[in-house]
């Protein structure tokens, strides 16, 4: 392509609204324009790129298997009624009308309507297993849309779907995708960690998200060599019960602490580490009180409590409930010496390691010192209820510390097991002739999503560094004037390296430093620089985008060079 015939709106100034580099660096290169809020134009340059990442995509698609498909985006609301999602969805879904007041949404996610398609067409297990996938425009009213295409309300995404006879084969697939997602991720020149991940509303058994690793990305992973990785919401901690030293025990001893209730204060005032203290919560899991210790200087994960008490709604129990069950005000609580002796006590693996620790003494203005498990109370059970926080060990590998980053979620897998078979009733015969649900997973990946991503992990103060697998152009001419014999042997390469790979001729009457700008703004891997001076020698300047010096080759080389 020639510059002059393309159409790159590239502007100097840095937009104000923009919220993240990424975003600034898409609107200053002309790849973008905001239309409206969290809703952007491609515009040519742009679209290469996403037609890149789109084309990567479906080459690790194919090669799993998977068959291409293009489904609607405005779905009819008695499919989603079906699975319940037209209520759950909540607010993100748009829900619009046809003239005939018949209601539709606009695709956020279409896990509905291939369980329709399957149940409809998929009639043997010899059909099985069957992936398809598109790639389509997915509408969500996200509550802020912001970070440029990272989070937009109108946003191009790649989602796959897989049907399984047996459970076996849907977890091998998801090996697979798990692994053709690690090669996306590894052509697109990523840094990044695939995490386990709560399953939110999409629901389902098992799910990871694939975390391009940049600082400013909107999740706070933690990872460690041996290849663990989790959202810091979901990580394991590791138990560390074995390794505990246990000293004497003391008797117990009731101290004055008047008015002070945090485990700040207390420790404060009785100069004691907050390690010593055991944090004791009072919830209500389905109305249900339950009490709940913690180290002091750590937080209970109410996800994970969640999940281990199987309840829909977990909320902290109100200052009447807390003194009703204690005997105390709020802050004064503690598993020993409670005033109603039924309910259930669930204790994290920290506590335990706790000896002759601190709580409240379900008192007023009173703590209890040297308090021992076991000897002084007696939890339920000890399991993990904690959010992991910085020190921690690898709860897999148990010999290094984790490292917390920051990432950008590019995909998502979820084995969904038979969630949307079930409510949409869509089964297959099986060899015996009788009939079961189909086992599913389904894979999204966010294909505008990892354009910005790309930008975010790799970029300097001159502009966007692309990987050469993204890049809209691989290569960039630049003759310091285009007439004469720079024309003549610029027109002479583009017309040789246009047959091999994608050239942009910089063909602008423009100076050259302007030149060399927008090719480092653009982002572009190779800058070949013609010139009087070097064309008398036959030698042309090549320069990476990576690198600062460039470098002279013969022009005859340039070819091999360049491959
Ligand atoms: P997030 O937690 O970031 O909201 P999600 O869990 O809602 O993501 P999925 O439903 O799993 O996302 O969608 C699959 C992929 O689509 C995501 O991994 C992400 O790359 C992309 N994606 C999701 N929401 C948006 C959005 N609003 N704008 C651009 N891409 C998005
Ligand atoms: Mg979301």
């Amino acid at each position: 392509m020639k510059y002059t015939q393309a159409f790159i709106p590239t502007v100097k100034e840095t937009p104000s609204d923009a919220d993240t580099i990424s975003q600034k660096l898409m609107l200053r290169a002309g790849f973008i324009r905001k239309l409206s809020s969290g809703v952007y134009v491609w515009l040519p340059l742009g679209l290469r790129i996403l037609k890149k990442v789109e084309q990567i995509i479906r080459e690790e698609m194919n090669r799993i298997g998977g068959q291409e498909l293009l489904m609607p985006a405005i779905i009819p609301k008695e499919l989603w009624e079906e699975t319940g999602r037209w209520e759950l969805y909540g607010e993100e879904l748009y829900r619009i009308k046809d003239r005939s007041e018949r209601e539709f949404c606009l695709g956020p996610t279409h896990e509905e309507v291939i369980t329709d398609i399957a149940r409809k067409e998929v009639r043997s297990y010899k059909q099985l297993p069957l992936m398809l996938y598109q790639f389509q425009t997915k509408f969500r009213d996200e509550i802020r849309p912001r970070f440029g295409v990272m989070r937009a309300k109108e946003f191009y995404m790649k989602d796959a779907y897989s049907f399984h006879a047996t459970e076996e084969d849907a977890g091998d697939y998801y090996k697979k995708v798990f692994d053709a997602y690690s090669n996306i991720c590894v052509r697109c020149g990523f840094k990044f960690c695939p995490v386990e991940a709560t399953t939110g509303t999409i629901g389902g058994t098992f799910s990871h998200e694939f975390m391009v690793i940049a600082d400013t990305g909107e999740e706070e992973i933690v990872s460690c060599d041996c290849g663990y990785g989790a959202n810091v919401e979901k990580a394991e901690c590791l138990r560390t019960e074995g390794r505990r030293t246990i000293g004497e025990t003391k008797t117990i001893e009731e101290v004055n602490t008047p008015n002070l209730k945090t485990v700040e204060e207390v420790s404060k005032f009785l100069n004691e580490k907050p390690e010593k203290f055991i944090k004791t919560l009072i919830y209500l899991a389905d109305e249900k009180p339950v009490m709940v210790l913690v180290r002091g200087d750590s937080e209970i994960n109410e996800e994970k409590l969640k999940g281990f008490l199987k309840c829909n709604q977990l909320t902290l129990a109100n200052a009447i409930t807390v003194e009703k069950l204690t005997g105390a005000p709020v802050g004064f609580a503690g598993p020993v010496k409670l005033n109603d002796n039924n309910i259930e006590i669930y204790a994290d693996f920290s506590v335990e390691n706790i000896v002759n620790g601190i709580s409240g003494a379900n008192k007023k203005d009173y703590h209890l010192k040297n308090i021992n498990i076991g000897r002084d109370y007696k939890p339920s059970e000890i399991l993990d209820l904690r959010n992991i926080k910085s020190g921690d060990m690898c709860p897999k590998c148990e010999e290094s510390h984790l490292k917390f980053s920051r990432g950008i979620e590019v995909g998502h897998t979820f084995k969904l097991g038979t969630k949307y078979s079930k409510s949409m009733n869509a089964t297959f015969l099986d060899e015996k002739g009788i009939k079961n649900h189909f086992i599913m997973g389904c894979y999204g990946i966010g294909v505008s999503r990892i354009v910005a991503a790309a930008i975010e992990q790799s970029h300097d103060e001159n502009g966007i560094i692309w990987n050469e697998s993204l890049a809209p152009y691989k290569v960039v001419i630049i003759p310091i004037s285009y007439d004469g014999k720079i024309k003549e042997v610029s027109d002479d390469i583009y017309k040789q390296l246009s047959e091999k790979t994608d050239v942009l001729l910089d063909d602008r009457n423009e100076r050259a430093g302007v030149k060399f700008k927008d090719a480092d703004l653009l982002g572009i891997p190779i800058r070949i620089t013609i010139s009087d001076k070097t064309i008398a020698e036959n030698k042309i300047e090549i320069k990476y985008r990576t690198e600062k010096t460039p470098k002279l080759v013969d022009i005859g080389n340039l070819l091999d060079i360049i491959k």
